[in-house]
């Protein structure tokens, strides 16, 4: 079974008017589920319309699990001290912006970072003791970005590098892999776990010489006891389904078989899609659902078919929703 964990509060996480990474990202997925029959409680935000074409697809629907947030002590795994208080300061004193502008707060930014995080781990705990095989956390603010000392990139606290170190501390879990498909380099994930040989980390992104944040070439493959933890897959801009789904076979895949995982993790962003705003990639929603498709059949090898997703990016709202709704399928499959 497939547990779907998010909340309507993660709408009060303001970033502006004009920011891509908008409180209108989890309406569109609200909706989008709905549209696709996955699952029948009512829409929290009925008077969002998005032109989705979407059909309710056959098949059992999603459990809904309701985001318990995490405590400052289990972000202190990842995060320093000083970090997470200077973003509650920030936030406490009526928000600002992080990151020379790039990422915005505003008052209720760091409890929603909390529960954005905090979701990552209900999905943990739910798949951990059974209640669902695989899990989706739709939140945000999204992680990947956010080094241990800093927030950066639209992310506060690095949402699946938290939930990895959750894993091996409350679940007895000893090896961890990451597969991060966000078109961007999932920085701050491989800055926690750069010489750290117990969590694998892979990245497929746009090019760094092409790219935000500038990070992610092949020779970046962890320091010291976590050198050869890292996997690095940089693609040229243009890339669509065929070269993501070659990278998949001839690199992620394998590294994932040789590494063994006991859980896997998914850094989902959809933003290498074609219409997305922010990077040049042509993928398309059967694209991801392929992808996706490759890291079940992965974890049903390794790791009893364990995954937990959480969102990253994806800024095109209708490609946003019906990306997602491929994921999903793909990761409900048996
Ligand atoms: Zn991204």
């Amino acid at each position: 079974m497939l547990g779907i964990c998010s909340s309507p509060e993660f709408v009060q996480h303001l970033t502006g008017q004009l920011h891509p990474e908008r409180p209108d990202r989890i309406r569109a997925i609200h909706l989008a589920v709905r549209q696709a029959g996955l699952i029948d409680s009512p829409n929290p935000f009925p008077d969002f319309s998005l032109d989705l074409q979407l059909k309710p697809a056959a098949g059992p629907k999603l459990k809904e699990l309701s985001p318990t947030p995490a405590d400052e002590k289990t972000i202190e795994l990842i995060h320093t001290q000083q970090m997470i208080q200077r973003l509650k300061h920030i936030c406490e004193s009526g928000g600002g912006v992080l990151d020379q502008g790039d990422t915005p707060v505003s008052p209720r930014s760091f409890d929603l970072a909390l529960l954005s995080s905090g979701a990552v781990l209900t999905c943990c705990d739910a798949v951990m003791n059974g209640t669902v095989q695989r899990a989706f956390a739709a939140t945000r603010p999204p992680g990947h970005h956010a080094e241990p000392d800093r927030s950066m990139g639209f992310c506060l606290f690095s949402n699946i590098a938290i939930a990895a170190k959750y894993l091996q501390r409350h679940h007895n879990v000893d090896r961890v892999a990451i597969v991060d498909f966000d078109v961007h380099h999932g920085n701050g994930t491989q800055a926690a776990f750069e010489n750290d040989p117990s969590v694998l980390f892979i990245s497929t992104h746009q090019h760094p010489k092409t790219c935000y944040p500038g990070t992610g070439y092949e020779w970046e493959e962890g320091e010291g006891p976590g050198k050869g933890y890292t996997l690095n897959i940089p693609l040229n801009p243009g890339s669509g389904d065929g070269e993501y789904i070659a990278a998949f076979e001839s690199k992620v895949i394998p590294k994932l078989d040789s590494f063994k995982p006991q859980v896997l993790l998914i850094s989902a962003g959809f933003d290498a899609h074609q219409d997305d705003p922010l990077a040049k990639m042509e993928v398309s929603e059967m694209g991801f659902e392929a992808m996706t498709r490759m890291l079940v059949a992965a974890a049903d090898v390794h790791c009893r078919g364990r995954i937990i997703s959480a969102l990253e990016g994806g800024y095109h709202l209708r490609a946003l929703g019906r990306s997602v709704v491929r994921h999903l399928l793909a990761l409900r499959e048996e």
